[in-house]
Protein backbone atom coordinates (compact mmCIF):
# COMPACT_ATOMS: atom_id res chain seq x y z
CA UNK A 1 0.00 0.00 0.00
CA UNK A 2 2.23 2.67 1.01
CA UNK A 3 -0.22 5.37 0.64
CA UNK A 4 -2.54 7.06 2.67
CA UNK A 5 -6.00 8.30 1.15
CA UNK A 6 -8.86 10.58 2.33
CA UNK A 7 -12.59 9.40 2.16
CA UNK A 8 -14.19 12.50 4.11
CA UNK A 9 -17.64 11.57 4.68
CA UNK A 10 -18.91 14.96 4.57
CA UNK A 11 -18.00 16.89 1.32
CA UNK A 12 -18.51 20.14 2.92
CA UNK A 13 -16.53 19.33 5.88
CA UNK A 14 -13.46 22.00 6.59
CA UNK A 15 -12.12 19.23 9.23
CA UNK A 16 -8.48 18.78 9.14
CA UNK A 17 -7.27 16.43 5.94
CA UNK A 18 -5.99 12.83 6.86
CA UNK A 19 -4.36 11.61 4.01
CA UNK A 20 -2.62 11.94 1.10
CA UNK A 21 -3.78 15.09 0.74
CA UNK A 22 -2.42 16.38 4.07
CA UNK A 23 0.68 18.40 3.83
CA UNK A 24 4.25 17.01 3.88
CA UNK A 25 2.82 13.49 2.20
CA UNK A 26 5.21 11.92 -0.08
CA UNK A 27 4.58 9.08 -2.26
CA UNK A 28 6.88 6.63 -0.47
CA UNK A 29 5.93 7.72 3.49
CA UNK A 30 4.11 5.13 4.94
CA UNK A 31 1.09 5.80 7.65
CA UNK A 32 0.62 4.51 10.90
CA UNK A 33 -2.42 5.01 12.73
CA UNK A 34 -2.05 4.23 16.73
CA UNK A 35 -5.63 4.17 18.64
CA UNK A 36 -5.70 5.19 21.70
CA UNK A 37 -3.03 7.87 23.33
CA UNK A 38 -2.61 6.14 27.41
CA UNK A 39 1.02 5.42 28.21
CA UNK A 40 0.83 1.67 25.75
CA UNK A 41 -0.24 3.76 22.52
CA UNK A 42 2.20 6.85 23.08
CA UNK A 43 5.06 4.64 23.64
CA UNK A 44 4.52 2.72 20.54
CA UNK A 45 4.38 6.20 18.65
CA UNK A 46 7.42 7.11 20.38
CA UNK A 47 9.11 3.98 19.17
CA UNK A 48 7.57 3.71 15.76
CA UNK A 49 9.03 7.53 15.01
CA UNK A 50 12.28 6.91 16.80
CA UNK A 51 12.76 3.83 14.75
CA UNK A 52 11.85 5.13 10.93
CA UNK A 53 14.21 8.18 11.86
CA UNK A 54 17.00 5.74 12.68
CA UNK A 55 16.45 3.78 9.67
CA UNK A 56 16.10 7.10 7.66
CA UNK A 57 12.47 6.00 6.47
CA UNK A 58 9.54 8.53 6.03
CA UNK A 59 6.68 7.40 8.21
CA UNK A 60 3.62 9.38 9.42
CA UNK A 61 1.73 8.91 13.06
CA UNK A 62 -1.52 9.63 13.54
CA UNK A 63 -2.56 8.92 17.18
CA UNK A 64 -6.85 8.87 18.09
CA UNK A 65 -7.24 9.21 21.23
CA UNK A 66 -11.39 9.87 22.50
CA UNK A 67 -11.14 12.13 25.59
CA UNK A 68 -9.55 15.74 25.66
CA UNK A 69 -6.36 14.67 26.47
CA UNK A 70 -3.49 12.02 26.51
CA UNK A 71 -2.67 10.15 28.87
CA UNK A 72 -5.53 7.43 29.63
CA UNK A 73 -5.15 5.84 33.33
CA UNK A 74 -2.53 8.69 34.24
CA UNK A 75 -3.35 12.35 34.62
CA UNK A 76 -1.46 14.81 37.16
CA UNK A 77 -2.98 18.51 38.64
CA UNK A 78 -1.49 20.75 40.36
CA UNK A 79 -4.47 22.29 42.86
CA UNK A 80 -3.80 24.32 45.25
CA UNK A 81 -0.14 23.38 46.04
CA UNK A 82 -1.25 19.59 45.88
CA UNK A 83 0.49 17.88 43.06
CA UNK A 84 -2.56 15.65 42.13
CA UNK A 85 -2.31 11.94 41.01
CA UNK A 86 -5.58 10.79 39.49
CA UNK A 87 -3.83 7.46 38.35
CA UNK A 88 -0.37 5.50 38.87
CA UNK A 89 1.63 7.39 40.97
CA UNK A 90 5.37 5.95 40.69
CA UNK A 91 6.24 2.85 38.95
CA UNK A 92 8.48 -0.37 40.17
CA UNK A 93 12.50 -0.21 38.76
CA UNK A 94 13.17 -3.74 38.66
CA UNK A 95 11.17 -3.97 35.36
CA UNK A 96 14.14 -1.90 33.30
CA UNK A 97 11.60 -0.35 30.45
CA UNK A 98 10.34 2.43 32.52
CA UNK A 99 13.82 3.77 33.99
CA UNK A 100 15.45 3.45 30.21
CA UNK A 101 12.35 5.70 28.42
CA UNK A 102 13.09 8.16 31.14
CA UNK A 103 16.54 8.68 30.35
CA UNK A 104 15.83 7.77 26.78
CA UNK A 105 13.31 11.08 26.88
CA UNK A 106 16.22 13.11 28.90
CA UNK A 107 14.03 12.94 32.18
CA UNK A 108 16.66 10.76 34.03
CA UNK A 109 17.55 14.36 36.27
CA UNK A 110 13.30 14.17 37.49
CA UNK A 111 13.60 10.74 38.57
CA UNK A 112 12.98 10.51 42.24
CA UNK A 113 12.75 7.32 44.92
CA UNK A 114 10.05 6.66 47.56
CA UNK A 115 11.02 8.77 51.08
CA UNK A 116 13.64 6.97 52.64
CA UNK A 117 11.68 6.84 56.17
CA UNK A 118 8.46 5.73 57.15
CA UNK A 119 8.94 2.88 54.61
CA UNK A 120 5.78 0.17 55.90
CA UNK A 121 2.66 -0.21 55.44
CA UNK A 122 -0.21 -0.37 58.01
CA UNK A 123 -3.36 -2.92 57.95
CA UNK A 124 -6.60 -3.08 59.57
CA UNK A 125 -7.19 -5.20 61.60
CA UNK A 126 -11.04 -5.60 63.88
CA UNK A 127 -10.75 -1.35 63.14
CA UNK A 128 -7.33 -1.05 64.38
CA UNK A 129 -4.40 0.39 62.24
CA UNK A 130 -1.23 -2.34 62.82
CA UNK A 131 2.18 -2.32 60.65
CA UNK A 132 2.63 -5.18 57.95
CA UNK A 133 5.28 -7.25 59.92
CA UNK A 134 8.76 -6.11 58.70
CA UNK A 135 10.02 -7.88 56.02
CA UNK A 136 6.71 -9.48 54.26
CA UNK A 137 6.50 -8.25 51.10
CA UNK A 138 3.26 -8.66 48.72
CA UNK A 139 3.00 -12.81 50.28
CA UNK A 140 7.19 -13.58 51.13
CA UNK A 141 8.13 -13.70 54.69
CA UNK A 142 11.60 -13.05 54.85
CA UNK A 143 11.83 -12.73 58.46
CA UNK A 144 10.81 -14.88 60.90
CA UNK A 145 10.81 -12.82 64.53
CA UNK A 146 8.59 -9.86 63.29
CA UNK A 147 5.97 -12.39 62.07
CA UNK A 148 5.89 -14.11 65.56
CA UNK A 149 5.53 -10.66 67.31
CA UNK A 150 2.86 -9.20 65.06
CA UNK A 151 -0.63 -8.57 66.70
CA UNK A 152 -1.96 -9.37 62.91
CA UNK A 153 -2.05 -13.15 62.86
CA UNK A 154 -2.89 -15.44 65.73
CA UNK A 155 -0.56 -18.36 67.11
CA UNK A 156 -1.96 -21.02 64.76
CA UNK A 157 -1.35 -18.50 61.48
CA UNK A 158 2.25 -18.00 62.91
CA UNK A 159 2.72 -21.60 63.32
CA UNK A 160 1.45 -22.47 59.75
CA UNK A 161 3.94 -19.69 58.62
CA UNK A 162 6.54 -21.58 60.22
CA UNK A 163 5.35 -24.95 59.19
CA UNK A 164 5.49 -23.87 55.63
CA UNK A 165 8.91 -25.34 54.17
CA UNK A 166 7.20 -28.78 54.87
CA UNK A 167 4.40 -28.02 52.55
CA UNK A 168 4.81 -29.73 49.80
CA UNK A 169 5.85 -28.25 46.42
CA UNK A 170 2.66 -27.64 43.87
CA UNK A 171 1.73 -28.51 40.74
CA UNK A 172 3.55 -25.36 38.07
CA UNK A 173 1.75 -26.19 35.32
CA UNK A 174 -1.88 -25.90 36.58
CA UNK A 175 -2.88 -22.02 36.38
CA UNK A 176 -3.45 -21.79 40.12
CA UNK A 177 -5.09 -18.82 41.84
CA UNK A 178 -3.57 -16.55 43.73
CA UNK A 179 -5.82 -17.14 47.02
CA UNK A 180 -5.02 -20.76 46.67
CA UNK A 181 -1.71 -21.09 46.27
CA UNK A 182 -1.55 -18.62 49.65
CA UNK A 183 -4.06 -20.62 51.40
CA UNK A 184 -2.09 -24.18 50.18
CA UNK A 185 1.57 -22.53 51.66
CA UNK A 186 0.57 -20.02 54.37
CA UNK A 187 -3.15 -20.59 55.37
CA UNK A 188 -6.12 -18.84 54.84
CA UNK A 189 -5.71 -16.37 57.86
CA UNK A 190 -2.26 -15.00 56.22
CA UNK A 191 -4.36 -14.61 53.13
CA UNK A 192 -7.23 -12.98 54.76
CA UNK A 193 -5.25 -10.61 57.00
CA UNK A 194 -2.09 -9.96 55.00
CA UNK A 195 -1.91 -10.82 51.24
CA UNK A 196 -5.88 -9.83 50.20
CA UNK A 197 -5.75 -6.32 51.15
CA UNK A 198 -1.80 -6.03 49.66
CA UNK A 199 -2.48 -7.57 46.80
CA UNK A 200 -5.94 -6.36 46.53
CA UNK A 201 -4.83 -2.94 46.10
CA UNK A 202 -2.55 -3.59 42.92
CA UNK A 203 -4.77 -5.59 41.02
CA UNK A 204 -8.27 -3.92 42.61
CA UNK A 205 -8.57 -7.70 42.31
CA UNK A 206 -10.35 -10.80 44.12
CA UNK A 207 -7.54 -12.81 44.75
CA UNK A 208 -10.16 -16.14 44.26
CA UNK A 209 -9.67 -15.20 40.44
CA UNK A 210 -5.98 -14.04 40.00
CA UNK A 211 -3.82 -15.96 38.07
CA UNK A 212 -0.54 -16.41 39.89
CA UNK A 213 1.16 -17.23 36.96
CA UNK A 214 -0.16 -14.64 35.03
CA UNK A 215 0.60 -12.13 37.84
CA UNK A 216 3.27 -13.01 40.28
CA UNK A 217 5.05 -16.04 38.46
CA UNK A 218 8.19 -15.32 41.05
CA UNK A 219 6.31 -16.88 43.68
CA UNK A 220 5.67 -20.25 41.94
CA UNK A 221 9.44 -20.23 40.82
CA UNK A 222 10.25 -19.45 44.08
CA UNK A 223 8.31 -22.69 45.26
CA UNK A 224 9.75 -24.73 42.77
CA UNK A 225 12.90 -23.72 43.18
CA UNK A 226 13.44 -23.86 46.92
CA UNK A 227 10.44 -25.57 47.91
CA UNK A 228 9.37 -22.69 49.90
CA UNK A 229 8.99 -19.03 49.99
CA UNK A 230 10.25 -18.81 53.68
CA UNK A 231 13.07 -20.76 52.51
CA UNK A 232 13.78 -18.70 49.26
CA UNK A 233 12.92 -15.46 51.02
CA UNK A 234 15.34 -15.95 53.58
CA UNK A 235 17.64 -17.41 50.92
CA UNK A 236 17.44 -14.20 49.03
CA UNK A 237 17.88 -12.14 52.09
CA UNK A 238 21.02 -13.80 52.80
CA UNK A 239 23.07 -13.70 49.58
CA UNK A 240 21.94 -10.08 49.14
CA UNK A 241 19.34 -9.90 46.28
CA UNK A 242 17.00 -8.57 48.52
CA UNK A 243 17.49 -4.64 48.23
CA UNK A 244 14.27 -4.54 50.90
CA UNK A 245 15.56 -5.24 54.05
CA UNK A 246 13.23 -3.10 55.74
CA UNK A 247 10.50 -2.43 53.93
CA UNK A 248 7.17 -4.22 54.79
CA UNK A 249 3.77 -4.81 52.20
CA UNK A 250 5.22 -3.33 48.62
CA UNK A 251 9.06 -3.49 48.04
CA UNK A 252 9.14 -0.02 48.71
CA UNK A 253 13.14 1.07 47.62
CA UNK A 254 12.07 -0.12 44.19
CA UNK A 255 9.79 2.74 43.10
CA UNK A 256 10.50 5.77 41.46
CA UNK A 257 8.57 8.29 39.55
CA UNK A 258 8.92 12.02 38.31
CA UNK A 259 9.02 14.79 40.37
CA UNK A 260 6.68 16.92 38.48
CA UNK A 261 4.10 13.26 38.50
CA UNK A 262 3.77 10.43 36.28
CA UNK A 263 2.05 13.27 33.94
CA UNK A 264 5.35 14.11 33.04
CA UNK A 265 6.24 11.43 31.27
CA UNK A 266 2.84 11.31 29.28
CA UNK A 267 3.75 15.15 28.35
CA UNK A 268 7.40 14.15 27.38
CA UNK A 269 6.32 11.65 24.68
CA UNK A 270 3.64 13.53 23.39
CA UNK A 271 6.15 16.81 23.25
CA UNK A 272 8.25 14.18 21.39
CA UNK A 273 5.89 13.39 18.29
CA UNK A 274 5.80 15.55 15.61
CA UNK A 275 3.06 18.66 15.74
CA UNK A 276 -0.42 17.69 14.41
CA UNK A 277 0.44 13.74 15.41
CA UNK A 278 -1.96 13.68 18.25
CA UNK A 279 -5.57 14.31 17.63
CA UNK A 280 -7.83 14.47 20.68
CA UNK A 281 -11.58 13.97 21.05
CA UNK A 282 -11.12 11.70 18.00
CA UNK A 283 -13.22 8.95 19.05
CA UNK A 284 -13.24 5.67 16.29
CA UNK A 285 -15.79 3.72 15.65
CA UNK A 286 -15.01 0.98 13.67
CA UNK A 287 -11.43 -0.18 11.88
CA UNK A 288 -11.90 -2.25 8.84
CA UNK A 289 -9.43 -3.70 6.38
CA UNK A 290 -8.41 -1.91 3.04
CA UNK A 291 -9.77 -2.35 0.25
CA UNK A 292 -6.52 -3.85 -1.38
CA UNK A 293 -6.49 -6.15 1.66
CA UNK A 294 -2.98 -4.50 3.26
CA UNK A 295 -4.27 -1.48 4.87
CA UNK A 296 -6.70 -0.18 7.22
CA UNK A 297 -9.58 2.34 7.10
CA UNK A 298 -10.39 3.89 10.20
CA UNK A 299 -14.10 5.33 10.87
CA UNK A 300 -14.21 7.78 13.34
CA UNK A 301 -17.61 9.12 15.48
CA UNK A 302 -16.91 12.63 13.91
CA UNK A 303 -14.60 12.77 11.16
CA UNK A 304 -13.62 11.76 8.05
CA UNK A 305 -12.40 8.04 7.31
CA UNK A 306 -8.77 7.45 7.71
CA UNK A 307 -6.76 5.04 5.83
CA UNK A 308 -3.29 3.65 7.08
CA UNK A 309 -0.36 1.05 6.20
CA UNK A 310 -0.30 -0.24 9.77
CA UNK A 311 -2.75 -0.24 13.00
CA UNK A 312 -1.83 -0.19 15.95
CA UNK A 313 -4.77 -0.72 18.83
CA UNK A 314 -3.79 0.68 22.36
CA UNK A 315 -7.42 0.91 23.30
CA UNK A 316 -8.71 -1.63 26.27
CA UNK A 317 -8.99 -4.56 25.40
CA UNK A 318 -13.53 -3.93 25.33
CA UNK A 319 -12.47 -1.08 23.70
CA UNK A 320 -10.71 -2.78 20.55
CA UNK A 321 -13.63 -5.35 20.34
CA UNK A 322 -15.83 -2.97 20.14
CA UNK A 323 -14.16 -1.37 16.71
CA UNK A 324 -13.30 -5.06 15.05
CA UNK A 325 -16.84 -6.64 15.81
CA UNK A 326 -17.50 -6.16 12.00
CA UNK A 327 -14.54 -7.47 10.73
CA UNK A 328 -13.38 -9.86 12.70
CA UNK A 329 -15.78 -11.26 15.71
CA UNK A 330 -14.01 -14.07 16.56
CA UNK A 331 -10.93 -11.52 17.79
CA UNK A 332 -13.65 -9.55 19.25
CA UNK A 333 -15.08 -11.92 21.72
CA UNK A 334 -11.40 -13.19 22.45
CA UNK A 335 -10.76 -9.28 23.16
CA UNK A 336 -14.03 -9.20 25.33
CA UNK A 337 -13.18 -12.05 27.01
CA UNK A 338 -10.63 -10.20 29.20
CA UNK A 339 -12.54 -9.04 32.25
CA UNK A 340 -12.19 -5.49 33.53
CA UNK A 341 -12.63 -3.91 37.05
CA UNK A 342 -13.76 0.06 37.89
CA UNK A 343 -12.18 1.85 40.61
CA UNK A 344 -11.66 5.62 41.46
CA UNK A 345 -9.16 7.27 43.37
CA UNK A 346 -10.65 10.46 46.17
CA UNK A 347 -7.32 13.05 46.35
CA UNK A 348 -8.28 14.39 49.88
CA UNK A 349 -5.78 17.15 51.27
CA UNK A 350 -6.03 18.17 55.02
CA UNK A 351 -4.16 20.41 57.39
CA UNK A 352 -1.48 17.98 59.02
CA UNK A 353 -2.47 18.92 62.77
CA UNK A 354 -6.53 18.02 61.38
CA UNK A 355 -5.48 14.28 61.77
CA UNK A 356 -4.88 12.29 64.74
CA UNK A 357 -2.86 9.11 63.32
CA UNK A 358 0.74 9.55 62.99
CA UNK A 359 0.86 8.86 59.26
CA UNK A 360 4.62 7.64 59.91
CA UNK A 361 4.03 4.81 56.69
CA UNK A 362 3.11 4.63 53.27
CA UNK A 363 -0.80 3.19 53.29
CA UNK A 364 -3.11 1.82 55.15
CA UNK A 365 -4.53 -1.43 53.21
CA UNK A 366 -8.03 -2.77 54.19
CA UNK A 367 -8.94 -6.55 53.98
CA UNK A 368 -12.17 -7.17 52.88
CA UNK A 369 -13.22 -9.07 55.97
CA UNK A 370 -13.01 -6.13 57.53
CA UNK A 371 -16.53 -4.45 55.80
CA UNK A 372 -14.85 -1.22 55.16
CA UNK A 373 -15.95 0.85 51.95
CA UNK A 374 -12.20 1.37 50.93
CA UNK A 375 -9.36 -0.88 49.44
CA UNK A 376 -6.66 1.27 50.36
CA UNK A 377 -5.73 4.86 51.61
CA UNK A 378 -2.19 6.04 50.34
CA UNK A 379 -0.50 8.12 52.66
CA UNK A 380 0.79 10.44 49.05
CA UNK A 381 2.78 13.19 50.92
CA UNK A 382 4.70 10.88 53.60
CA UNK A 383 5.45 8.36 50.66
CA UNK A 384 6.34 11.04 48.17
CA UNK A 385 8.00 14.64 48.31
CA UNK A 386 6.65 17.49 47.49
CA UNK A 387 3.08 15.99 47.09
CA UNK A 388 1.14 18.65 49.62
CA UNK A 389 2.15 22.12 50.85
CA UNK A 390 4.12 22.44 53.94
CA UNK A 391 1.60 21.56 57.35
CA UNK A 392 -0.62 19.79 54.81
CA UNK A 393 -1.10 16.08 54.02
CA UNK A 394 -2.68 14.29 50.93
CA UNK A 395 -4.40 10.73 50.65
CA UNK A 396 -5.16 9.20 48.50
CA UNK A 397 -8.62 6.74 48.98
CA UNK A 398 -9.20 3.79 46.72
CA UNK A 399 -13.39 2.57 46.37
CA UNK A 400 -14.82 0.15 44.36
CA UNK A 401 -12.13 -2.16 42.32
CA UNK A 402 -13.21 -6.33 41.53
CA UNK A 403 -14.64 -6.64 45.07
CA UNK A 404 -16.53 -3.77 45.60
CA UNK A 405 -17.80 -2.95 41.88
CA UNK A 406 -21.53 -1.51 43.42
CA UNK A 407 -19.29 1.06 45.02
CA UNK A 408 -17.72 2.77 41.97
CA UNK A 409 -21.31 3.08 40.24
CA UNK A 410 -22.34 5.56 42.83
CA UNK A 411 -22.81 9.28 42.19
CA UNK A 412 -19.60 11.24 42.63
CA UNK A 413 -21.38 12.75 46.12
CA UNK A 414 -21.62 9.62 47.59
CA UNK A 415 -18.08 8.44 46.81
CA UNK A 416 -16.74 11.64 48.72
CA UNK A 417 -19.14 10.54 51.84
CA UNK A 418 -17.53 7.25 51.94
CA UNK A 419 -14.01 8.49 51.24
CA UNK A 420 -14.43 11.61 53.93
CA UNK A 421 -16.50 9.20 56.31
CA UNK A 422 -13.29 6.43 55.92
CA UNK A 423 -10.53 8.84 56.25
CA UNK A 424 -12.67 10.57 59.92
CA UNK A 425 -13.31 7.17 61.00
CA UNK A 426 -10.23 5.36 60.12
CA UNK A 427 -6.97 8.30 60.74
CA UNK A 428 -9.36 10.72 63.02
CA UNK A 429 -9.28 13.61 60.21
CA UNK A 430 -11.11 16.43 61.56
CA UNK A 431 -13.36 18.80 60.16
CA UNK A 432 -13.57 19.73 56.23
CA UNK A 433 -10.65 18.78 54.01
CA UNK A 434 -8.92 21.47 52.07
CA UNK A 435 -8.52 19.85 48.84
CA UNK A 436 -11.17 17.78 47.44
CA UNK A 437 -11.08 15.62 43.90
CA UNK A 438 -12.05 12.37 42.40
CA UNK A 439 -10.49 10.26 39.82
CA UNK A 440 -12.88 7.74 37.96
CA UNK A 441 -11.22 4.98 36.25
CA UNK A 442 -14.17 2.99 34.77
CA UNK A 443 -13.51 -0.64 33.07
CA UNK A 444 -9.55 0.81 33.24
CA UNK A 445 -8.24 -2.18 35.06
CA UNK A 446 -8.13 -5.55 33.15
CA UNK A 447 -7.82 -8.61 35.62
CA UNK A 448 -5.63 -11.28 34.66
CA UNK A 449 -8.15 -14.26 36.37
CA UNK A 450 -7.63 -17.98 35.56
CA UNK A 451 -6.37 -18.71 31.99
CA UNK A 452 -5.62 -15.24 30.84
CA UNK A 453 -2.33 -16.50 29.48
CA UNK A 454 -4.48 -18.70 27.37
CA UNK A 455 -6.57 -16.12 26.10
CA UNK A 456 -3.61 -13.76 25.39
CA UNK A 457 -2.22 -16.58 23.33
CA UNK A 458 -5.46 -17.08 21.15
CA UNK A 459 -5.62 -13.51 21.07
CA UNK A 460 -1.64 -13.11 19.73
CA UNK A 461 -2.45 -15.90 17.83
CA UNK A 462 -5.75 -14.37 15.78
CA UNK A 463 -3.94 -11.01 15.32
CA UNK A 464 -1.11 -12.97 14.05
CA UNK A 465 -3.39 -13.66 11.29
CA UNK A 466 -4.39 -9.94 10.25
CA UNK A 467 -0.97 -8.11 8.03
CA UNK A 468 -0.02 -4.58 9.41
CA UNK A 469 -2.22 -5.26 12.97
CA UNK A 470 -0.78 -4.59 16.30
CA UNK A 471 -2.14 -4.63 19.75
CA UNK A 472 -0.62 -2.86 22.92
CA UNK A 473 -2.49 -2.91 26.13
CA UNK A 474 -2.15 -3.07 29.63
CA UNK A 475 -4.04 -6.78 29.27
CA UNK A 476 -1.31 -8.30 27.55
CA UNK A 477 1.71 -8.98 29.67
CA UNK A 478 1.09 -6.90 32.74
CA UNK A 479 -0.26 -3.61 33.95
CA UNK A 480 2.30 -1.80 35.72
CA UNK A 481 3.99 1.34 34.08
CA UNK A 482 6.89 -0.59 32.91
CA UNK A 483 4.75 -3.34 31.38
CA UNK A 484 2.69 -0.95 29.36
CA UNK A 485 5.51 0.73 27.91
CA UNK A 486 7.41 -2.80 27.01
CA UNK A 487 3.94 -3.39 25.61
CA UNK A 488 4.05 -0.05 22.91
CA UNK A 489 7.73 -1.24 22.15
CA UNK A 490 7.16 -4.77 21.07
CA UNK A 491 3.91 -3.42 18.96
CA UNK A 492 6.20 -1.04 17.39
CA UNK A 493 8.95 -3.58 16.52
CA UNK A 494 6.23 -6.02 15.10
CA UNK A 495 4.94 -3.43 13.09
CA UNK A 496 7.69 -2.13 11.59
CA UNK A 497 8.70 -5.97 10.57
CA UNK A 498 5.47 -5.75 8.35
CA UNK A 499 5.96 -2.68 7.16
CA UNK A 500 9.03 -3.62 6.09
CA UNK A 501 11.37 -1.11 7.35
C1 LIG B 1 -6.38 3.74 39.46
C2 LIG B 1 -5.12 3.18 38.89
C3 LIG B 1 -3.92 3.30 39.58
C4 LIG B 1 -2.74 2.76 39.04
N1 LIG B 1 -1.56 2.92 39.72
C5 LIG B 1 -0.42 2.43 39.18
C6 LIG B 1 0.83 2.67 39.80
O1 LIG B 1 0.92 3.34 40.82
N2 LIG B 1 1.94 2.15 39.21
C7 LIG B 1 1.89 1.44 38.04
O2 LIG B 1 2.94 0.98 37.56
N3 LIG B 1 0.71 1.25 37.40
C8 LIG B 1 -0.43 1.73 37.93
N4 LIG B 1 -1.62 1.55 37.27
C9 LIG B 1 -1.62 0.84 35.99
C10 LIG B 1 -1.20 1.71 34.80
O3 LIG B 1 -1.32 3.07 35.10
C11 LIG B 1 -2.08 1.38 33.60
O4 LIG B 1 -2.06 -0.01 33.36
C12 LIG B 1 -1.65 2.11 32.33
O5 LIG B 1 -1.58 3.50 32.52
C13 LIG B 1 -2.58 1.75 31.19
O6 LIG B 1 -2.12 2.31 29.99
P1 LIG B 1 -2.75 1.87 28.59
O7 LIG B 1 -2.24 2.79 27.57
O8 LIG B 1 -2.51 0.41 28.35
O9 LIG B 1 -4.33 2.00 28.77
P2 LIG B 1 -5.21 3.30 29.04
O10 LIG B 1 -4.48 4.25 29.88
O11 LIG B 1 -6.52 2.77 29.50
O12 LIG B 1 -5.35 3.96 27.60
C14 LIG B 1 -6.30 3.58 26.64
C15 LIG B 1 -6.69 4.84 25.88
O13 LIG B 1 -7.55 4.46 24.77
C16 LIG B 1 -8.51 5.49 24.64
N5 LIG B 1 -9.67 4.98 23.86
C17 LIG B 1 -10.56 4.04 24.25
N6 LIG B 1 -11.47 3.83 23.27
C18 LIG B 1 -11.14 4.65 22.25
C19 LIG B 1 -11.70 4.89 20.96
N7 LIG B 1 -12.80 4.24 20.53
N8 LIG B 1 -11.11 5.81 20.15
C20 LIG B 1 -9.99 6.48 20.55
N9 LIG B 1 -9.43 6.30 21.78
C21 LIG B 1 -9.99 5.39 22.61
C22 LIG B 1 -8.86 5.83 26.08
O14 LIG B 1 -9.53 7.08 26.17
C23 LIG B 1 -7.49 5.82 26.72
O15 LIG B 1 -6.88 7.09 26.69
C24 LIG B 1 -2.80 2.08 37.79
C25 LIG B 1 -4.00 1.98 37.09
C26 LIG B 1 -5.16 2.52 37.62
C27 LIG B 1 -6.44 2.41 36.84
Amino acid sequence: MGQATTRPTDPDSNRETIGENAPGHTQTEKHVVIIGAGLSGLTAAYELQEAAKKAGQPLRLTLLESRSRIGGAIWTEKIDGFLCEGGADSFITNKPWGMQLCHRLGLGGELIGTDQRNRRSFVLRKGQILAVPEGFVLMAPSRIWPILTSPILSWKAKLRIVLEPFIPRGDASLDESLASFVRRRLGNETLERLVQPLVGGIYTADPNDLSLRATMPQFIEMEQKHGSLLRGSLFKRRSGNDIEKSSSGARYGLFATLKAGMGRLIEALGESLPKGTIQLNSAVRRVQKGADGQGWTIDLLNGPQISADGLVMATETHASARLMDEFDPELARLLRSIPYASSAIALVGFDRDKIKHPLNGFGLVIPTTENRKTLAISFTSVKLPDRAPEGKVLLRVFVGGATQPELFDLPDEEIEKIALTEVRELLGAEGPPCLYRLARHARAMPQYTIGHQDRVRQISDRVATHNRLVIASNAISGVGIPDCIRTGQLAAQRLLEQLEF
